[in-house]
């Protein structure tokens, strides 16, 4: 029966969550992880309110958006219903829209220059909320891609520290989409060691297996979710 293969078109959204989450968890147990190590962050971007009922009705409760006003779109009224609701930004931030994201999101990804972080420190002392932060790094230091040079994301997570008075609790990449993944999972956990970071965002929709394998904690999954985005937009 098709309705019940989970990689079907005509999966319903509880089919793929389930199917999802024995993926994570067969991931962690070939790693030797913990599968409760592995939080799954439901990627909402683009999706229909009738997506993201299906998908809270399913206990999921971790989402990422990728622009701030659409995440307001989605959540803004929602999230008074779920208070155990955890909002992720993955996607780029400009500086005029710090005050909007430090006022929705619980925790921001994307993180990659000072400016950004002045512009947050400002914002977060404003509204006495304190997202958690995550620095976004350029694994493929390519140059249309957001995200803080590999050689330069210790300078950028000090001076948050000491300058702005920020803790950064991790890291996030987007691989490049033409090549194997894998290098720049393992380049990207490393670093966080390095820099003492427990938190790695990192693996999608087509690779987060083997993210899990590098290590990470945080995997961002769309499609094999929520089906094909009929609006794609491109991670970047
Ligand atoms: C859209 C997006 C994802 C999810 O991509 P899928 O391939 O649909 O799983 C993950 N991370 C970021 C930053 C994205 O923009």
């Amino acid at each position: 029966m098709t309705a019940t293969n989970p990689a079907s078109a005509s999966a319903s959204i509880s089919e793929r969550f389930a199917a999802v989450r024995h993926r994570i968890d067969q991931a962690c147990l070939a790693s030797d992880r913990d599968p409760g190590s592995v939080c799954l962050t439901a990627v909402s971007k683009t999706q229909p309110m009738q997506a993201l009922s299906e998908a809270l009705a399913t206990g999921q409760r971790v989402f990422g958006e990728n622009r701030v006003q659409e995440a307001w779109q989605h959540w803004g009224d929602l999230r008074a219903d779920v208070p155990d609701l955890e909002l992720r930004l993955i996607g780029p931030l400009q500086t005029n829209k710090a005050a909007e994201a430090v006022a929705l999101f619980d925790v921001i990804e994307t993180l990659d220059r000072e400016k950004m972080a002045a512009a947050l420190a400002r914002e977060i002392d404003r509204q006495g909320r304190h997202p958690r932060l995550l620095v976004q790094v350029n694994t493929g230091a390519e140059p249309q891609k957001a995200g803080i040079l590999p050689d330069e994301a210790e300078a950028l997570v000090e001076r948050m520290r000491e300058t702005h008075g920020l803790r950064v609790e991790g890291l996030m990449a987007i691989p490049p989409v033409d090549e194997d993944p894998g290098p720049h999972f393992d380049r990207l956990a490393s670093l966080a060691r390095q820099l003492g970071l427990s938190v790695l965002s990192m693996g999608m929709s087509g690779d987060f297996e083997a993210a899990i394998a590098a290590g990470s904690t945080h995997v961002r999954v769309g499609s094999a979710l929520f089906g094909e985005r009929n609006r794609p937009h491109m991670p970047s």
